[in-house]
């Protein structure tokens, strides 16, 4: 058996073996896991193909077989592209694919040359591998780790340097084709990294639909589920490195608890689903108000707390203020009618070495004195 048929048959188990994994993976809903299936069982078609050369017609065993190997190439890219966020533009892809078929041909019906069809089929693979490398370098979203991205772009350049390096090789052997050609000890150990280019990239597609479950999941404790502000579990972790880096820096750290008026009456007037919307509504308000670094957590029904980074007392007050009047100033159309609505804040600056819960605490009180003097008000704790 040729270094050849061995590697093919190698790739074609790992494509079977990735089939039940990726197979598990589709009830995630994660995008890119289709294509990369799609991928795979293209793989898994082709490589028996590959394999009976000689025995069925060549039409079958080489035009068709690399022809649905180049499509599950462009399927892994489409499944990344996916993954990314990017729609992949799927007649493109197709038009990738067939520009291989005219090569193909004439290295096989007008010319008969194995080392031509090589380097087509490497030319078309380092490409892909090129390709997957650019747009997992370009999507990474914010808050994902990074380990599954540099891993995939560092594999990807790997995959795409040795693909190169065999094309070039049989390039350099003039059409010249005899076993002993192919049983170098170089092309034999490109020929192993070549057999293991699709099912490592799918792995390093799992891996990152692993990252994106695990996020999910992180973020599903860490964040209110109605309005996308940070949980209370969620908040008091962001405020832990918070009050460490303005312990580290000796910076000032300003804590507002805000609590919006009245939002008994305004679920009886506008339903609670009204009430819902406000509350979602509100948030966006804060974030659309507030500095980008600051953190803002839900510790209550209609009750949030915002810890302002490097910020000082006149600063604090300014901020707090100017959220206090785009509230005011804010209409949320409800099923039941428009509902304007007020809020009254609390606000206390970080004494040293405070803690969290007593920073809170002073706020908390603030907001009280706001509240009984007759609320849509700003109270400092001094
Ligand atoms: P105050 O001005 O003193 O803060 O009065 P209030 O009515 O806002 O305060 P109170 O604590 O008496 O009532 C808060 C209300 O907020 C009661 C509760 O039903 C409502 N609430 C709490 N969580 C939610 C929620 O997730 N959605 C909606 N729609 N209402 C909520
Ligand atoms: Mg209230
Ligand atoms: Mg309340």
């Amino acid at each position: 058996m040729s270094a050849v048929s061995v590697a093919i048959a190698i790739t074609w188990l790992l494509g079977l073996l990735m089939l039940p994994l990726l197979g598990s993976l589709l009830r995630s809903r994660v995008p890119g896991v289709r294509e990369w299936l799609m991928a795979d069982v293209a793989l898994i078609v082709s490589m028996p193909l590959l394999l009976l050369r000689g025995h069925i017609p060549d039409l079958v065993s080489i035009i068709f077989a690399n022809l649905v190997l180049s499509l599950a190439g462009v399927s892994l890219y489409a499944g990344f592209a996916r993954f990314l966020q990017r729609a992949p533009r799927w007649p493109l892809l197709i038009a990738c694919v067939a520009i291989t078929l005219p090569p193909l041909l004439y290295w096989r019906y007008v010319v008969d040359s194995i080392p031509m069809r090589v380097v087509t089929a490497m030319a078309f693979t380092a490409a892909i591998c090129l390709a997957v490398a650019v747009v997992v370098a370009r999507g990474r979203q914010p808050g994902r780790s990074r380990y599954p991205y540099v891993t995939t772009m560092v594999v990807a350049i790997i995959f795409a340097a040795c693909q190169s390096a065999r094309g070039l090789y049989f390039l350099g052997l003039n059409h010249v084709a005899n076993a002993l050609t192919f049983n170098t000890f170089i092309n034999v150990v490109l020929l192993c990294v070549g057999a293991a280019m699709m099912p490592v990239l799918l792995m390093c597609g799992m891996m990152m639909v692993h990252d994106a479950l695990l996020c999910d999941a992180r973020d599903a404790v860490n964040r209110d589920f109605l309005t996308g502000a940070l949980s209370r579990e969620g908040f008091a972790a962001v405020a832990q490195t918070m009050l460490a880096q303005a312990d580290r820096n000796r910076s000032p750290l300003a804590c507002l608890i805000v609590d919006l008026d009245h939002f008994k009456s305004i679920n009886d007037t506008y339903g609670h689903t009204g009430g819902d919307q406000v509350l979602c509504e509100f948030v966006s308000l804060v974030r659309a108000t507030l500095r980008a670094g600051d953190a803002l957590g839900r510790v209550g029904g209609e009750e949030f707390v915002v810890l302002m980074p490097g910020v000082a007392l006149g600063h604090a007050q300014s901020l707090a203020e100017r959220l206090r009047h785009a509230t005011m100033g804010h209409a949320v159309v409800t099923e039941n009618g428009t509902c304007t609505y007020t809020l009254s804040g609390g606000l206390a600056i970080r004494l040293p070495g405070e803690s969290l819960d007593q920073l809170m605490v002073r706020a908390d009180r603030a907001l009280y004195q706001a509240k009984v003097s007759g609320r849509n008000t700003l109270s400092i704790d001094a």
